[in-house]
């Protein structure tokens, strides 16, 4: 296996374990966004604190969260891929969306 199959085969592996999670997720496109940035955020801190732990102590660097993270964030990316081309979403969020615009005009 080369460094792309096990890549590809690590976000398939993260996507399976999401979809034993939660199942099938049909998110607003701008929902999916939050969930990735969500991601990306623990991918960035993970990176930092390898690091810097290594610049200020000495500690070697260990990859292993950091790699977990970007898994994650590629995974959540063909997620929200799945999503879109399923469509579901938008009968799902607008029912959703009119109910808040609802009670936001009921509580204002
Ligand atoms: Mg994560």
């Amino acid at each position: 296996m080369n460094t792309r199959e096990f890549a590809m085969f690590s976000v398939n592996q993260e996507r399976d374990r999401q979809d034993r999670l939660w199942g099938e997720q049909n998110h607003h496109p701008l929902e999916w966004l939050s969930i990735l940035g969500e991601e990306f955020g623990s991918a960035c801190k993970a990176a930092n604190n390898t690091y810097w732990k290594w610049v200020k102590d000495g500690i070697t660097q260990n990859y292993e969260e950091y790699e977990k993270e970007v898994t994650q964030v590629a995974a959540v990316a063909v997620a929200m891929l799945e999503s879109l081309h399923r469509g579901k979403w938008r009968y799902q969020d607008s029912r959703k969306g009119r109910a808040i615009i609802d009670h936001l005009e009921k509580s204002s």
